[in-house]
């Protein structure tokens, strides 16, 4: 008898026919014998649509309100899966993030996990009864109802898979599993068959959503074995595991694109000691992730700064800018926000010379301006125009051919 955590995305319980398709592939698992924890996401759109509405009653709403808001969506999907279970006999349970005891620090609509007590569900499992978790949600210290950022039910998942010790996290989705890019974008793409938490936290967090790459943070940590595959179709999907021997040995393992991209420019900064600490801690302390960062001298001892922020984080980021402005005697703030960020990901690239080369000659062979570039050990990243994304995505998975079995 294993155990499973077993967790639903949006599109497979998006309505009641999917919902009793989800119950129906629990019901087999039960009835093979193992231990099931179920935990679920709102309907597909719902997250999406709660946002809307919150932004339609006022410009800036609160973040504690937005919590309460958005946590509603779970609520709805696991009192049904349960009542559809127990339509078919099986002694379900639904639980949200507070009564799982899913406690989080305080920061709302992004919140990270403190500790997972869990004791309710290991009760429900010792009594017979399958649990089915709201994902996405816990409570803070004054038990406050707290969201763990999008796609977070990837992260509630992950956590109760290893606070229960469980044999395998699997993650239901609307894809067979991790590809070599999103096969939305390159229909070519290749579904991989393992891939190290190294190079899935990589892919993760530069756009590649087929994970929450806090999630894949967590996974990593605590050793979870995660396995992404279809709600739809039967079949292996992609294990995410620690690197060995049995993974493929390719130079450049998955290519990811991210729209969510911002780039401010500070215009004419004094070119002294001490000036990107003090902008860099004002933004650090709203904890807004800065990526890419490029100063450039210009007149006499003025100097640009331009740097990159996720584009969600703008209204929050920009009148930070405007008092930095002040305060250290710049002349202008541009912003440009039609950017996005392309990436080329593998472990590969640690023994391997030429891959930054190539892959901004296949970007220029697309006539593709690259406008910022970093790297790290293991991915290259391009900031570019938006609206080249898709064929810079395209074009390097063929660079790279992706879409062939690799030889050992
Ligand atoms: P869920 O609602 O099940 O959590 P998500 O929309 O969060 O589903 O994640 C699944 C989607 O991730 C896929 O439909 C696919 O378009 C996208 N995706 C992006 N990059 C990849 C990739 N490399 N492999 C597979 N899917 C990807
Ligand atoms: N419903 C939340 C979202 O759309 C959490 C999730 O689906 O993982 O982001
Ligand atoms: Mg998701």
């Amino acid at each position: 008898m294993a155990l499973f955590v077993q967790k639903f995305g949006g599109t497979s319980v998006g309505d009641l026919e999917r919902i009793q398709r989800v119950a129906e592939r629990i019901e087999e698992t039960i009835r093979a014998g193992h231990q099931v924890v179920v935990v679920l996401s709102a309907m597909s759109g719902e997250t999406d649509r709660l946002m809307r509405l919150a932004h339609e009653v006022t410009s800036h709403p609160d973040d504690r309100e937005l919590d309460v808001l958005l946590s509603s969506g779970e609520r709805v999907t696991i009192a049904l899966l349960a009542m559809a279970l127990r339509g078919r006999g099986i002694n379900a349970r639904s639980f949200t993030g507070r009564q799982v005891g899913i406690v989080t620090n305080s920061s709302h609509t992004r919140a990270r996990i403190a500790k997972v007590m869990a004791s309710p569900v290991r009760q429900a499992l010792a009594e017979g009864v399958v649990p089915v978790v709201a994902g996405f949600q816990g409570v803070n210290e004054r038990s406050e109802v707290t969201t763990l950022g999008r796609g977070g039910s990837d992260l509630t998942a992950v956590a109760l898979a290893a606070s229960l010790k469980a044999d395998r996290c699997m993650i239901f989705t609307d894809v067979a599993g991790v590809y070599t890019a999103d096969p939305k974008v390159v229909p070519s793409a290749r579904k991989i068959h393992k891939l190290s938490y190294e190079e899935m936290l990589e892919l993760a967090s530069l756009g590649a959503n087929v994970l929450q790459s806090r999630s894949v943070e967590f996974a990593a940590k605590y050793g979870v074995p995660v396995e992404v595959k279809s709600s739809f179709q039967e079949g292996d999907g992609t294990l995410v595991t620690h690197e060995d021997a049995d993974m493929e040995r390719a130079v450049v393992s998955g290519v990811a694109g991210d729209r969510n991209q911002a780039k401010i420019t500070i215009v004419g900064v004094p070119d002294r000691p001490g000036i990107a600490a003090d902008l860099f801690s004002a933004v650090a302390g709203a904890s807004i992730s800065v990526d890419m960062i490029i100063q450039n001298v210009s007149q006499g001892s003025l100097a640009d700064i331009s740097f990159t922020v996720p584009r969600t984080d703008l209204p929050r980021a920009l009148p930070m800018m405007e008092k930095a402005k002040t305060e250290l005697g710049a002349q202008t703030i541009e912003v440009k926000d039609e950017i996005a960020k392309v990436s080329i990901v593998g472990v590969g690239m640690r023994s391997h010379s030429g891959v930054a080369s190539r892959m901004f000659q296949a970007l220029s062979r697309e006539g593709i301006n690259i406008l910022m570039i970093s790297t790290s050990e293991i991915k290259i990243s391009c900031v570019l125009d938006e609206r080249d994304l898709d064929s810079a995505i395209n074009a390097l998975h063929q660079e790279f051919a992706l879409n062939e079995p690799v030889q050992d």
